[in-house]
């Protein structure tokens, strides 16, 4: 994060964000966040009262209003992801953020020990569903004046590590597509990508991958924040192709 950035309370006005994921966690955050910043946040996600909870919040601090748009990334089909792109252009007629972030861990066990069930789901929430997403959702993004995409990666998708399987494999894949996303975009219609890797952050996939660890010793969702904005407001409109951490390594 340059050190000159300081989030101004409305550095994402006018924005319209999607965040996937957005019902728990960092994705809630990030939500609650954008939204407290000036943008209108679309709040994708699969359990609809963590959605509605977070549409209140956001509500009830006086923020843009949020839109609230239920989709289990395991099972949506082409046509569902067509379909939000017709309602977001609809409803909005733009798209300037798209924050992918939902993220599912599988199996915490060797690849020898790992089921083809549980790789096939890791590998379909967390690449292809983005993959899916991101092309359904490119071209409003292109004709946004500075549109940023922003993927989610983790220590495990920049080095390989026992145990974390499906999972660590997913977040390479992820940071192949920012990179190639990059390459291809940027130039042709000034879409900026990069990626995040949060760090050790305390939320439920972390408590559930690390069950030992005092969760008090890991900061909350909020902490990590001014990163999130900084890519997503027009201070990185020329960050293209990056790889960020969160929290020092
Ligand atoms: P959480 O498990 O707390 O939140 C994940 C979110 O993704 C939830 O809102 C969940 O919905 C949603 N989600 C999962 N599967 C689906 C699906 N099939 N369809 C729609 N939504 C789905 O995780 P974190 O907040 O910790 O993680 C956020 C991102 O950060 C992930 O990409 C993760 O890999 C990454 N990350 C996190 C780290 C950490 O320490 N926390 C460290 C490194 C990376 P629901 O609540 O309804 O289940």
């Amino acid at each position: 994060l340059p050190a000159e950035f300081d989030a101004t309370a409305n550095c994402l006005q006018d924005k319209i964000i999607l965040v996937t994921g957005a019902g728990d966690g960092i994705g809630r955050a990030a939500a609650l966040s954008f939204a407290s910043h000036g943008a209108t946040v679309v709040l994708l996600g699969r359990t609809i009262e963590k959605l509605e909870a977070v549409y209140d919040e956001i509500e009830a601090a006086g923020h843009p209003q949020a839109a609230i748009y239920p989709l289990h990334l395991r099972g949506a089909s082409q046509h569902d992801y067509e379909e939000l792109a017709a309602t977001i252009e609809r409803e909005f007629g733009r798209l300037d953020g798209l924050l992918h972030n939902a993220s599912v861990l599988g199996q915490r066990r060797s690849l020898a020990q790992t089921t083809q069930d549980s790789w096939e789901e890791v590998l379909h929430v967390n690449l292809t569903a983005q993959f899916m997403l991101t092309q359904a959702l490119l071209p409003m993004l292109a004709t946004a004046e500075h549109g940023s995409l922003l993927f989610t990666s983790s220590s495990v998708g920049r080095q390989g590590r026992a145990f974390w399987g499906a999972y660590s494999v997913s977040k390479f894949g992820t940071e192949a597509m920012m990179q190639i996303l990059a390459d291809e975009e940027f130039e042709l219609n000034g879409t900026r990508v990069n990626s995040i890797n949060p760090g050790a952050t305390n939320t439920t996939m972390r408590r559930t991958a690390y069950p030992g660890e005092n969760p008090a010793n890991n900061p909350d969702p909020e902490a990590i924040m001014p990163l999130y904005l900084y890519l997503m407001s027009d201070a990185s409109r020329t960050v293209n192709g990056q790889q960020f951490d969160a929290q020092p390594k």
